[in-house]
């Protein structure tokens, strides 16, 4: 019976384990909740609104809000404009970023006179933000979907189509599908074209200053 021999020194030795490990645990807890508490007392670094945690929501909401703002602006000149023309792309994002300022400080005020709080204000920018991302995308690439290039590209998609009108019953069957492959041809031609601008004018265009989140955009 060795084991028995064994038992006891073992199991004071878990207990003596438990309880130190219980002590730590519980000195993990109190340090975790004074970092916690910490990190919940600093303040907002856009409103300076004390206990944000760094960031206070309706801030946050506004960083979104500039985010979709520039987006938005972007793509309309990514439709608009010559992405290699500088002062053609600064006429567009000028225009399109004074429009939708307008368009979202005229909303801010009306509701803040009918008593919105920060953060209602502040979702209701970004709302409006991320509906203009939505319809400056759409008119983007119904804009690049007539432009020359994608003219082209369903031109080459349609000849390609009817190369092989053999293989379709009647000649209206070979030229519907060949349209319909034109077609698609404009609508890929006009997403890939609109990828391509917009990441050349989001690595060209930022907010002004250096670690300035928001505000009117400027060429790098
Ligand atoms: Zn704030």
């Amino acid at each position: 019976m060795g084991w028995r021999h064994n038992a006891g020194p073992a199991c004071a030795g878990r207990r003596r384990a438990g309880r130190s490990s219980g002590g730590h645990l519980a000195q993990v807890r109190a340090e975790a909740e004074a970092a916690e508490q910490a990190r919940r007392a600093v303040p907002c670094a856009g409103c300076g609104a004390s206990d944000s945690a760094g960031l206070c929501t309706a801030c946050a909401t506004w960083r979104s809000a500039e985010a979709e703002i520039r987006e938005a602006v972007l793509t309309a000149a990514a439709g608009q404009a010559e992405v290699d023309n500088l002062s053609d792309v600064e006429r567009v994002v000028v225009q399109a970023e004074s429009a939708l300022r307008r368009e979202v400080e005229e909303a801010s005020a009306r509701v803040r006179a009918d008593g919105a709080t920060l953060d209602e204000v502040a979702s209701l920018a970004r709302l409006i933000a991320e509906t203009a991302v939505f319809t400056s995308r759409r008119s983007a690439l119904a804009l690049l979907a007539h432009g020359e290039v994608a003219a082209a590209e369903a031109d080459l998609a349609f000849a390609a189509r009817m190369r092989g009108a053999h293989r379709y019953r009647t000649r209206a069957d070979a030229e519907r599908a060949a349209d319909e492959a034109a077609e698609q041809a404009r609508e890929r031609t006009a997403r890939s074209l609109l990828s391509e601008r917009l990441s050349v004018l989001r690595t060209r265009w930022h907010p002004a200053g250096a670690g300035v989140t928001h505000g009117p955009l400027r060429p790098a």
